[in-house]
């Protein structure tokens, strides 16, 4: 085997219960391959939060992070967040999420968007864990309502961060950290690449949000933990750093925000 370019990096947001991991074990063997040592799987609603908690107590190398989606988003009631919060009391739950606004699809109305999400991040602070934001075209009211929560709040991650550097420094300013997706690699993401490059580098993290949004060279592909060396590597060579120094630093941060321990064995 070719001597590693890095130690090990750290996937922090996939969708592992898609059918298109039904092989998880392959998948999960070309992860290792790769150096990817550990992947954070994500819910979108009650189903996919149960099924990732599941996946994460059936591997060891996986945590999960539970919560409504903006697109899932409903009129929560208190017996609703009592089950959010029975689901986040298991053992391996890093997070809640993924939570937000997304005002470019705009599945559901904003109005109920934006309760679903205020009363997840209460839920958030009760139980002391970091929130996984999904946050597109609504940066105005996502900052109005972060703002209330700083104080309480965990130190939280940005996932598949989109906006612009002024965007990240408002969010570094809050004390989050930006997980940068694979859209690095594409073309004409110079916004995004100059977030890359600007953030200090203890606030990022790299993610696929596999099965979507596969960076180059696999664009259009199944995305997959593997992946994820891509857009490390993209943003090493954005911030003209080694991508080792990438590695390590986006995997300690990922493993602080998440509190999670390193494997026994990578
Ligand atoms: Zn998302
Ligand atoms: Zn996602």
């Amino acid at each position: 085997m070719m001597m590693a370019e890095f130690a090990e990096l750290i996937d922090s947001h996939a969708h592992l219960d898609f059918p298109e991991f039904a092989d998880l074990s392959a998948v999960l063997e070309r992860a290792r391959q790769a150096g990817v040592s550990q992947i954070v799987t994500i819910g979108i609603d009650f189903e996919t939060s149960r099924k990732a908690v599941r996946i994460a107590e059936e591997n060891e190398s996986i945590f999960a992070a539970v919560g409504i989606h903006p697109h899932d988003s409903f009129a929560v009631t208190a017996e609703d967040l009592r089950e959010l919060e029975t689901i986040a009391a298991a053992k391996k739950v890093v997070a809640l999420g993924e939570i937000g606004l997304d005002y470019y699809r705009d599945r559901k109305p904003r109005q109920i968007q934006q309760e679903c999400l205020i009363r997840q991040l209460e839920t958030a602070v009760k139980i002391g864990k970091p929130v996984i934001f999904h946050i597109r075209d609504a940066w105005g009211d996502f900052f109005e309502i972060a703002s209330q929560f700083q104080a309480t709040l965990p130190p939280s991650v940005m996932h598949c961060f989109s906006g612009d550097w002024e965007i990240a420094r408002r969010c570094l300013d809050m004390g989050f950290y930006l997980s940068i997706p694979g859209v690095v690699t594409f073309p004409k993401t110079d916004p995004l690449q100059e977030v890359a490059k600007r953030a200090p580098l203890d606030r990022l993290l790299v993610e696929t949000d596999c099965p979507y949004l596969a960076p180059v060279p696999y664009r259009g592909k199944t995305n997959e933990p593997a992946f994820v060396v891509h857009t490390a590597r993209k943003v090493a060579q954005c911030r003209k750093e080694s991508l080792e120094k990438v590695a390590v630093h986006t995997t300690e941060n990922a493993r602080r925000v998440f509190a999670i321990q390193a494997s026994v064995k990578v």
